[in-house]
């Protein structure tokens, strides 16, 4: 939230929308009782204590990328790997990690890219959540104040079974460095804020003191850190339910008279991004309880680790792009080519299109290779492409330096390429002998057929159409006996015929 909070203030601000920051960026709702039982249970069955962090937990996620109904928005895949690296960043020291099963799912829908509304999810989660995953929704919710949320388990929609709930960001709360999907995880892992039930009146009776001692003498009132607040005593007591900024002076007391010193560093507080650092101990077990069984307490998020995590490989080393060559030119704008080196560890690569430095497209793609027939790209253009190795765990985007590439306009017909066949015959030729070229019908322009030995030295090169009736007669250059290869080519598709010469 960071610098962003204060550009997504002013936009706000300008937009007459004030009012809309009582939602203080997080929309994640109350806590259930049930939510506030399940932690209090922990610490009653000594799990608060259980500081375990030798063994990761991975815990599956799904991207759901909502964009306009053209199918244009202003978050990319690359975006949500890099917030997914972040994230495990933040998570490393906790024993909790996160890995992305299945695909990205794009969403194109005006309604809810520009115009998010309160309560739309309850609408979007039942027909795009996915079972035993977290459900990740990144779309536009500036105009309703929020930087995200994420639901509590049990809560959301639907608010129970495998599909239930989901955690949703802003993009502008989701760039480079933000906190804000830490965050809206913690509440997902059922982490409340730390000034839970204390900032609306931070004096009263119910609101979390500031002493630890369970037994002070009255007229003070002992500590109820287990019963009231976020549950958790060790993280102090703290009162600020608005975005606030480190370091700051606190006169706030509690109904002790004793002062507030809320701790900056925590993640689920609301201190800026460049404050916060960390989960305390009983927040990370409350997490790793919430989806495993630990003491005979079954976490309500277990059904997140069935089935569990596939293997993976790490990945050390980058793709070399291979074509186009640096600065080609010609490149058919609607059958372009690109192929890159495999890289160990790698399961999928990101491939990505650019125009200066506009993203136009970024495709995953599960081989070293892809055919790009799309509509972003015109004739006569320079564009860049460039590609990063990833598997579902490792989505850490280290894109390979960009490269070049010209277009023209229509170089393809994709109708004559998808028809593109020819029958050859005989394929055993005397010297001399025609071969005959029967093409498909239909297929028609220019031909480009080669004729190569078996050493691919070129023996014949023939630029020429394809003939009314479709039938070619081609005049075979080769004298020496032999097996030959007849290449045909159409706009940079081809099919290869073995023909033999007899004596
Ligand atoms: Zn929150």
């Amino acid at each position: 939230m960071k610098k962003i909070y204060a550009l997504l203030a002013g936009l706000l601000l300008t937009a007459g929308a004030q009012a809309q920051q009582s939602k203080n960026w997080c929309g994640t709702g109350e806590p259930t009782p049930a939510n506030l039982e399940f932690l209090e249970s922990l610490r009653d069955n000594g799990i608060m204590e259980a500081k375990v962090v030798n063994d990761i937990i991975y815990i599956p996620m799904k991207f759901h990328i909502i964009r306009n109904s053209q199918g244009v928005g202003n978050y990319t895949i690359s975006d949500a790997l890099r917030n997914m690296c972040e994230l495990n960043d933040w998570y490393a020291g906790f024993g909790i990690q996160f890995f992305m099963r299945g695909d990205v799912n794009f969403i194109n829908n005006t309604a809810w890219y520009s115009n998010f509304a309160e309560g739309d999810d309850a609408t979007i989660n039942p027909i795009h959540n996915v079972a035993n995953v977290i459900n990740v929704y990144y779309t536009n919710m500036t105009a309703i104040g929020l930087c995200g949320f994420g639901n509590f388990p049990g809560t959301g929609h639907p608010a129970s079974t495998t599909r239930q709930g989901a955690v949703y960001l802003s993009p502008g709360c989701s760039g480079a460095g933000n906190t804000t999907f830490a965050h809206e995880l913690g509440h997902h892992l059922n982490l409340p804020h730390p000034f839970q039930g204390t900032s609306g009146a931070p004096a009263g009776i119910s609101a979390e003191r500031v002493t630890r001692n369970t037994n002070e003498i009255s007229p003070r009132l002992s500590s109820n850190c287990a019963t009231a607040g976020d549950r958790f005593c060790d993280t102090p007591s703290d009162y600020i339910g608005e975005r606030w900024n480190c370091p700051r002076t606190h006169t706030q007391v509690d109904i002790n008279g004793d002062l507030f010193d809320p701790d900056e560093t925590l993640i689920m507080s609301y201190a800026n991004d460049n404050c916060v650092t960390r989960f305390s101990d009983e927040q990370v077990a409350a997490m790793r309880a919430t989806v495993t069984i630990v003491n005979g307490v079954s976490g309500p998020r277990r059904y997140w680790l069935v089935p569990p995590m596939d293997p993976y490989d790490t990945i050390a080393s980058m793709p070399a792009p291979l074509e186009p060559a640096n600065n080609a030119t010609g490149v058919p704008n609607n059958w372009a080519y690109f192929k890159w080196s495999k890289v160990p560890g790698a399961t999928m690569y990101l491939l990505r299109l650019r125009f200066n430095f506009t993203t136009l497209e970024e495709i995953i793609v599960s081989d070293t290779s892809y055919l790009y027939t799309g509509t972003k790209l015109n004739g006569n253009v320079n564009y860049r492409w460039s590609v990063a190795a990833i598997n579902h765990k490792l989505t850490c985007v280290n894109w390979t330096t960009e490269r070049f590439f010209t277009t023209v306009s229509n170089g393809v017909g994709l109708e004559a390429l998808e028809a593109l066949k020819f029958q050859a015959y005989p394929t055993q030729l005397s010297p001399g002998e025609q071969l005959h070229l029967q093409f498909q019908d239909g297929l028609q322009g220019d031909l480009a057929i080669t004729l190569r030995d078996m050493s691919g030295r070129l023996v014949q090169n023939i630029q020429t159409t394809v003939p009314e009736n479709g039938l070619y007669e081609f005049p075979v250059a080769a004298q020496s006996p032999g097996v030959y290869f007849v290449q045909v080519n159409q706009h940079g598709m081809s099919q290869f015929e073995k023909i033999v010469i007899t004596r």
